[in-house]
């Protein structure tokens, strides 16, 4: 990776590694030339390195907080954006509702799976591309953008038209071909953590996505696999505060995921929020103990409003100067 100091030397490496037999390719990030060339290019332009710390995703990079776009929304350190909404789509009544109430109590984005990844082949896989019609239609009845995770590069044409953000989930964060096509899509990314991963591993897939050229990535910390058993995931709050450090990307918390219990959501959704997270994911569900998934961990419309006016009422606490228009 070369990173040029301004146009004029870009130009000068280009036709440096023009007149070599080198291959290469230009991307434009955050208003800044990109140059990949291959391990044969000879020349000395003073690169950064290659290494995730001194990478695209790095503060060294791009000092400054990104900003991403979603329709209306900035996704960033300016104010706390939540997305909400069930684990999966279920049906046509229940996505609607969730989304009507939702949009009632304050929320800035709908959340749903419908292709999901589940660990048994007989438990409930998802509505597929019926579930992305029902959550494009609850979004067009509403107004609320939506994300829903993707699980391979062949389901994007249904995502395409009904979906604002793509999801990778926590079990394909390591998925290289799924992080190298992201990297080519107009699309935001939400990226969730591996639950086997570091954090600079995790770095390493986001960068996967930005060096593709795609700039929209949002980290979305969901906890990670431990002996710990008194949670479903252990959420490690130094995980937080350290990420915000270490890249310009916005930082974004499920608390959902590491709860695995529903009492035990908004307190962790504090948590990351007082740990630095500037977006949270949440599950809510009409009917949880209903739910064909994470039945246990899906909150109720009254804990979805406790949970969004204290979690907004902390972040104004904790960065006064954020905007107070919700
Ligand atoms: C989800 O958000 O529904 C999900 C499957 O999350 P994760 O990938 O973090 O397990
Ligand atoms: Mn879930």
């Amino acid at each position: 990776m070369i990173i040029p100091k301004d146009s004029e030397s870009s130009d000068g490496l280009i036709d440096l590694l023009q007149a070599s037999s080198a291959s290469f390719r230009k991307i434009r990030l955050y208003d800044r030339d990109v140059i990949f060339a291959d391990h044969s290019a000879n020349i000395d332009p003073g690169h950064m390195g290659v290494t995730v710390s001194e990478g695209l995703v790095s503060r060294k990079f791009k000092p400054d907080s990104t900003r991403v776009r979603l329709r209306d929304l900035s996704i960033g350190p300016d104010r706390l954006i939540i997305a909400a909404g069930p684990c999966a789509v279920e049906s046509d009544e229940q996505i609607s509702t969730i989304a009507a109430e939702l949009k009632k109590s304050g929320a800035d984005i709908l959340r749903g799976g419908a292709f999901k990844p589940r660990t048994s082949p007989y438990s409930f896989q998802g509505l597929g591309i019926q579930g992305l019609r029902l959550l494009k239609k609850a979004s067009d009845e509403t107004g609320l953008p939506v994300v829903s995770e993707i699980l391979d590069p062949s389901q994007f044409p249904n995502f395409q038209d009904s979906v604002d953000m793509l999801q990778i989930g926590s079990r394909n964060s390591q998925n290289f071909s799924l992080l190298k096509f992201a990297g080519t899509v107009r699309k935001p990314v939400l990226l969730k953590n591996g639950m086997g991963n570091s954090i600079n591993e995790w770095l390493g897939s986001a960068e996967y996505i930005l060096s593709g050229g795609n700039p929209d990535v949002i980290m979305c910390y969901r906890g990670i696999r431990s002996f710990e058993g008194v949670t479903r995931f252990t959420m490690d709050s130094g995980a937080i505060v350290s990420l915000g450090r270490m890249t310009h990307l916005p930082v974004c918390a499920d608390p959902s995921h590491p709860a695995g219990r529903r009492e035990l959501v908004e307190p962790l959704a504090l948590a990351a929020v007082a740990a630095g997270a500037t977006m949270l994911e949440v599950e809510v569900h009409n009917d949880p103990d209903a739910a064909l998934s994470d039945a246990e961990q899906q909150i109720t419309f009254d804990q979805f409003r406790s949970l969004n006016r204290n979690a907004r009422d902390l972040f104004q606490l904790l960065h006064p100067a954020a905007a107070t228009v919700f």
